[in-house]
């Protein structure tokens, strides 16, 4: 065993994980030392496709020579200085630039923080201080989907859906109402609208919950329903922010504006951890005043100035690499490679797919889910890995979301590695 893994073992704590497992001697996790374009390389110089763009992150591949070097040059200039009583270049320009991605006076206030969870947890709280600072202090709930994923410090897990991860702590979090879709929340009594901050949803698809669209109209049902209500509306952009959905945001597929828009992952182009929640002038304006009206909410690393200069450098290829102009085509490929994939055996029970974001859903040829202890889903992705292909599953359904860079010939090569290890497995 490499001293890595020895040390790994040793005092490492894995998110997720059942440390016994981790630990247990058999066990030979890869140690990921490198990495280019799509490609991730092990210790053993084995390479395999980034096939959930590590946890969903990386956009252009990795090692790119201009995010790269958009790194170096601000590590010579300085890598951090604090966003608390003080401003700094590359976060000017990148909230200058990513609000110009909106209509021009929608969502022109962005506010800093270091992952997605914490640019929910920014959400929630601004949501809840405007009520209070707007005579409308009865209306600090909130409502979340079933099985809906948005991050698991404590406020953001209080409107995670998801039971496995969640039930443990929802009696320690915030009031939250959860409903399965959209016809039982325009069922909900008038006293529970009145007490709604916002509602909270993941655009176009469920991540977490094994990869579900919602059906198209929704999102813009929840506008028309929140303009009528006023609840406000909370988009999780976490994981289908910066071009995974097909659009730069999955807001723009039903030209919807939200009270409140929350990235991460993607925003450095999967280079560091950085995050902005999103909001509006009305909002905004509630907070001004005297100091007892300021947001009293913040992190060390806000505004972090190299991760500022990788997410602008992200823009830069977006633009350099005309990244969205090429997504139509690869997402037509993907379609019709998961069509191929879906005939090829019996276990693969169905497909989803929101532009570049996939889910493969494995069940018994009879239709019914395996059970949890077969591991039938992490067990295809290990197989996987023997044909090139690195990704996780979310129970038996495995997640194929490359970085968008990635060529037709690759993204062909990713699915016949799915195909090979259900065989093998099935
Ligand atoms: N929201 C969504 C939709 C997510 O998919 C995730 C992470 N998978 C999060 C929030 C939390 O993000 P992070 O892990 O960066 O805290």
């Amino acid at each position: 065993m490499s001293t890595w893994l020895a040390s790994d073992k040793a005092h490492c704590w894995h998110p997720f994980t059942q440390q016994s497992e981790w630990c247990a001697p058999d066990h030979r996790p890869l140690v990921l030392v490198r990495g280019n374009g799509v490609w991730l390389e092990d210790q053993d110089g084995k390479r395999y496709i980034d096939g959930n763009s590590s946890i969903w992150t990386n956009i252009h591949g990795h090692n790119h020579p201009h995010i790269n070097a958009a790194i170096r040059a601000q590590l010579d200039e300085v890598a951090h200085t604090s966003f608390l009583g003080f401003a700094n270049p590359r976060a000017s320009e990148l909230a200058a630039r990513l609000c110009s991605l909106f209509p021009q006076a929608t969502l022109e206030r962005v506010f800093f923080s270091d992952d997605g969870s914490t640019a929910i947890e920014t959400a929630l709280k601004m949501a809840i201080q405007y009520r209070l600072q707007s005579g409308e202090p009865e209306r600090t709930g909130f409502i979340a989907f079933d099985n809906a994923y948005h991050g698991d410090t404590m406020g953001a897990a209080s409107l995670g859906g998801v039971s496995d991860f969640f039930s443990r702590f929802r009696k320690f979090g915030l009031p939250a109402r959860f409903v399965p879709d959209f016809a039982a929340l325009r069922a909900l009594p008038d006293e529970v609208i009145r007490k709604t901050a916002a509602v909270v949803i993941e655009p176009l698809i469920q991540g977490v919950n094994e990869m579900r669209p919602w059906p198209s109209g929704l999102l813009r049902d929840l506008r028309a329903w929140c303009d009528e209500t006023g609840v406000h509306l909370i988009l999780d952009e976490v994981m289908t922010g910066f071009g995974r959905t097909g659009t730069m945001f999955a807001c723009q597929r039903e030209n919807v504006i939200p009270d409140f828009l929350c990235v991460a992952k993607g925003i450095t182009g999967g280079y560091l951890p950085l995050a902005a929640t999103f909001t509006t002038a009305q909002v905004y304006d509630a907070f001004l005043g005297g100091p007892d009206r300021a947001f009293y909410y913040g992190h060390s690393y806000t505004a972090s100035q190299l991760g500022c200069a990788a997410a602008l450098a992200s823009l830069d290829v977006f633009d350099q690499e005309n990244t969205l102009a090429m997504l139509p085509a690869k997402i037509s490929l993907l379609t019709s490679l998961l069509g191929g994939l879906r005939a090829s055996h019996a276990c693969i029970h169905e497909t989803r797919q929101c532009g570049m974001v996939a889910g493969i859903e494995l069940r018994q040829a009879d239709g019914t889910r395996f059970a949890n202890s077969e591991n039938v889903g992490a067990r295809v992705c290990i197989s996987a890995r023997k044909h090139g292909l690195l990704t996780r599953p979310i129970r038996d359904t495995i997640v194929l979301m490359p970085p968008l860079c990635i060529s037709p010939a690759e993204l062909a090569q990713a699915v016949v590695a799915i195909r090979l290890a259900v065989v093998e497995e099935m």
